[in-house]
């Protein structure tokens, strides 16, 4: 990100009039924060700002301000199209079908394909949240409490509560400078990443049962059976990948979670000096190094050998389960 990046942002801003953020599917926290964030901010300034996640606002982030006007679908028409949080564009869904190109493309991730006609893509960044609060800083736009709820609520989920190896002194005094606007952190640390409901919980019990550890190598999956004995309504692994990474003497975990559409979603996370997000990418998807995800069509019990196999070769091992 440059200063002539960020004032080509700035002239965009002020010459439109209604405008759209739109994040990706199956939203984290710092899609939902970005999106909310740098959209609340874009109304302050007087502009019409519409919101669109394809799968809605996961019940973990409903209390963020603005989350009740998120829509599905995009209707209308926009002087200036903006995404955020998203390495690609199949990455929103199918939702800009009939709009084309987006015009700002404003994200974190070192593998964004720059798919938009300006492309504000810092990879150091936590967070894509980070780079909204650096553009509000630098073109002076303001940070309201409800803008900062939601930049710190993608701060905390992105970094998994200041866990991640890319925290910085400066990620803490963002954090602090959104405290200092009124953000609450532990309550909005609770609501974003502490609170499960008991159908998650149960779901974890699932995929834990059959757990597999081999050659500091752990994974587990989740199958549609699974998910129906759980009564979990979610199509994500509730976070199981973090709970997997948790484990002592480890190098890189793997979630396989089964879909309704013949599709599997992957989720790997792994220890620093370890890469994910080139595994990730070997099967369309992307990432982080130590964390990256991808969709794979194909039956659980394929997709989960060829990507243990692609792993272990990353790993520099082989072998099989
Ligand atoms: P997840 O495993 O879904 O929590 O995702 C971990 C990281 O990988 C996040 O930064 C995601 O944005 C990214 N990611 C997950 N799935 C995909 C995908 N299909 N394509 C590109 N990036 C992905
Ligand atoms: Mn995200
Ligand atoms: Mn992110």
């Amino acid at each position: 990100m440059n200063s002539e990046q960020i004032e080509d942002f700035g002239s965009l801003v002020s010459r439109a009039e209604r405008l759209l953020v739109i994040s990706h599917i199956r939203p984290d926290g710092d899609a939902v924060g970005s999106l909310l964030g740098l959209g609340l901010m874009l109304e302050e300034l007087g502009k019409e700002v519409n919101f669109v996640l394809e799968d809605g606002v996961p019940l973990v982030f409903c209390h963020l301000t603005g989350a009740d006007r998120v829509s599905r679908k995009v209707d209308g028409i926009y002087d200036l199209i903006i995404v955020v949080d998203s390495s690609d564009i199949e990455r929103i869904g199918s939702v800009l079908d009939e709009y084309g190109e987006p015009d700002v493309n404003i994200d974190h991730h070192p593998t964004n394909t720059h798919f938009a006609r300006l492309n504000i893509v810092k990879d150091d960044a936590v967070a894509t949240v980070e780079i909204i609060y650096d553009l509000a800083l630098t073109l002076s736009y303001p940070i309201s409490l409800p803008v900062a709820e939601a930049l710190l609520t993608g701060l905390l989920t992105d970094s998994l509560g200041f866990r991640t190896s890319n925290t910085t002194p400066r990620t803490l005094r963002i954090a602090a400078d959104l405290m200092e606007k009124g953000a609450n952190m532990q309550e909005l640390y609770r609501k974003a990443m502490l609170e499960k409901s008991f159908e998650a919980v149960r779901y974890w019990g699932q995929g834990l049962s059959r757990i597999k550890l081999q050659d500091r190598l752990v994974w587990t999956s989740l199958n549609l059976e699974d998910r129906r004995i759980a009564e979990y309504s979610g199509r994500d692994d509730a976070d199981l990948v973090n709970v997997l990474s948790r484990i002592r003497d480890t190098d890189i975990c793997v979630v396989f979670v089964e879909q309704t559409d013949g599709t599997v979603k992957v989720s790997w996370r792994s220890q620093p000096g370890f890469d994910v997000a080139s595994i990730a990418t070997q099967f369309g998807g992307g990432g982080h190094k130590p964390a990256a995800g991808a969709e794979i069509r194909g039956d659980l019990e394929r997709v989960q050998e060829e990507v243990l196999e692609a792993t272990r070769k990353s790993m520099g091992r082989s072998g099989k389960s």
